[in-house]
């Protein structure tokens, strides 16, 4: 065997996979499609930021990652502005009502990647073979063999699918999965708005969907505004006079006016969770495990819990002399996870519907609801803890504490 464990995917999860096994007697090959870019102009985001919640942020913590995130870039923010647009209702989270010094923090990805690739690059016992495709997986009663582009061979204990929503591992090992295309796309831009945004997160409900404005510093705003595919297509399209008329429209005035944007892009948004985790000597985490809708920012966060609990499960498997492509060891992640994931799922989805819905009595309930919830102060607080990934069954790492 070359390696103990072969992780595809490169990507936010799979690298804090790799960075958390980092400085550990397991031996990892990370196989990635993409060279990630680690630098940049100084002026200008990232069109994919992502909210990250205070679990994510001790995940990060913990592999020694956090620093050099912080030293590019991330963004604090303190409360959050919900409301829906076909009616009165409002609510208001605030850090200071939890004795927390902030909600959450926004992260352009390509922050958090870079700082991940400069972490993993410390480690003898990680190889990033990048950038190059895996083209055949053999899966063997002792082990894993990966055939990559170009025709290397490398064997491993376990193969772990961490290789996004359309994985190749999870249809290798031909598992199915259950969910469904939203009609929606969300689009993504950077933008200026005539008032700064406090700290705050905004996010108002339209029927077509949700339209969330993230705080970046310099009073900038990453905007996430979920429509049909048709009208994402448009909005895409539009010179940029008529795409910030459009978007104030859509927002309303809360920001003051829309003032100036940068480049759009569109993404389609799924539901999408695989019936099963694992199967003989292979594993899937984050997306490849599970997709859901942007619109409360929990699906990276998922995934690095995922990453989180599967470093802690094989090396526990590891510390007591199991195999750790062994199914049962495996199996012990995916009980971990998958309760979390579905729950979280179906919590998104629900929200998804009842504001997507024009029926009068479902309208006038969540309006009714959002007043009542904003005022219910406890039931509110554990929900914003439970947001904030601070409550529920943690890995140590989503504690901050080491391996
Ligand atoms: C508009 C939008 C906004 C979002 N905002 C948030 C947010 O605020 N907070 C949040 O928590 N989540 C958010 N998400 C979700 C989040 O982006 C994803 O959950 C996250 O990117 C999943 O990370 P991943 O590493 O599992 O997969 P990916 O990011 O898809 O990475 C997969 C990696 O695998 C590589 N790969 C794929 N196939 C192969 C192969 N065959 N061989 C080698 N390498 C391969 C790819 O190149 C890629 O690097 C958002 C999603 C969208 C669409």
């Amino acid at each position: 065997m070359d390696y103990d464990i072969l992780i595809v995917g490169g990507g936010m999860v799979g690298a804090t996979l790799a960075c958390a096994l980092g400085d550990t007697p397991l031996r990892i090959a990370v196989v990635e499609a993409h060279e990630a870019p680690s630098e940049w102009p100084e002026e200008g985001f990232d069109l994919r930021v992502s909210a990250i919640t205070r679990a994510t942020q001790c995940v990060f913590e913990a592999i020694g990652v956090w620093p050099g995130m912080v030293r590019r870039r991330v963004s604090p923010y303190q409360r959050m502005h919900v409301w829906d647009a076909t009616g009165s209702g409002v609510i208001d989270f605030d850090a200071a009502d939890i004795g927390e010094p902030d909600l959450g923090l926004i992260v352009e990805n390509r922050v958090i990647l870079a700082a991940l690739l400069e972490r993993m690059a410390v480690f003898d016992n990680i190889e990033l073979i990048s950038p190059v495709r895996v083209s055949e997986l053999e899966r063997h009663d002792d082990g894993v063999t990966l055939t990559l582009e170009g025709g290397r061979r490398v064997g491993g204990r376990v193969i772990v699918g961490a290789d996004g929503a359309n994985s190749w591992v999870r249809r290798q090992a031909g598992i199915d999965t259950t969910g469904w295309a939203y009609d929606q796309s969300a689009v993504v831009a950077t933008v200026k708005t005539s008032r700064h945004h406090r700290e705050t997160c905004w996010q108002c409900f339209m029927p077509t969907g949700p339209l969330a404005f993230l705080p970046l510093p310099g009073g900038y705003s990453s905007i996430v505004w979920s429509t049909t595919p048709e009208h994402a297509a448009e909005l895409v399209k539009m010179e940029e006079g008529a795409f910030l008329d459009a978007l104030q429209l859509a927002f309303g005035d809360r920001l003051g006016r829309m003032e100036s944007t940068g480049p759009r892009g569109a993404f389609p948004l799924l539901l999408r969770h695989a019936n099963r985790y694992c199967d003989e000597r292979l594993v899937l985490v984050g997306n490849a495990a599970h997709a859901i809708h942007p619109l409360a920012g929990q699906g990276l966060n998922l995934g690095i819990t995922d990453a989180a609990t599967l470093a802690e499960v094989l090396l526990q498997a590891r510390e007591r002399k199991q195999d750790i492509g062994d199914l049962a060891v495996l199996r012990r992640y995916e009980r971990w996870r998958k309760a979390d994931n579905l729950a979280v799922m179906a919590a998104m989805d629900s929200f998804k519907r009842l504001f997507s819905n024009n029926n009068g009595i479902l309208k006038l309930l969540r309006n009714v609801g959002l007043k009542l919830a904003d005022k219910a102060l406890p039931a509110k607080n554990l929900l914003i803890r439970r947001a904030m990934g601070l409550s529920g069954d943690l890995p140590r790492l989503s504690r901050n504490r080491p391996l």
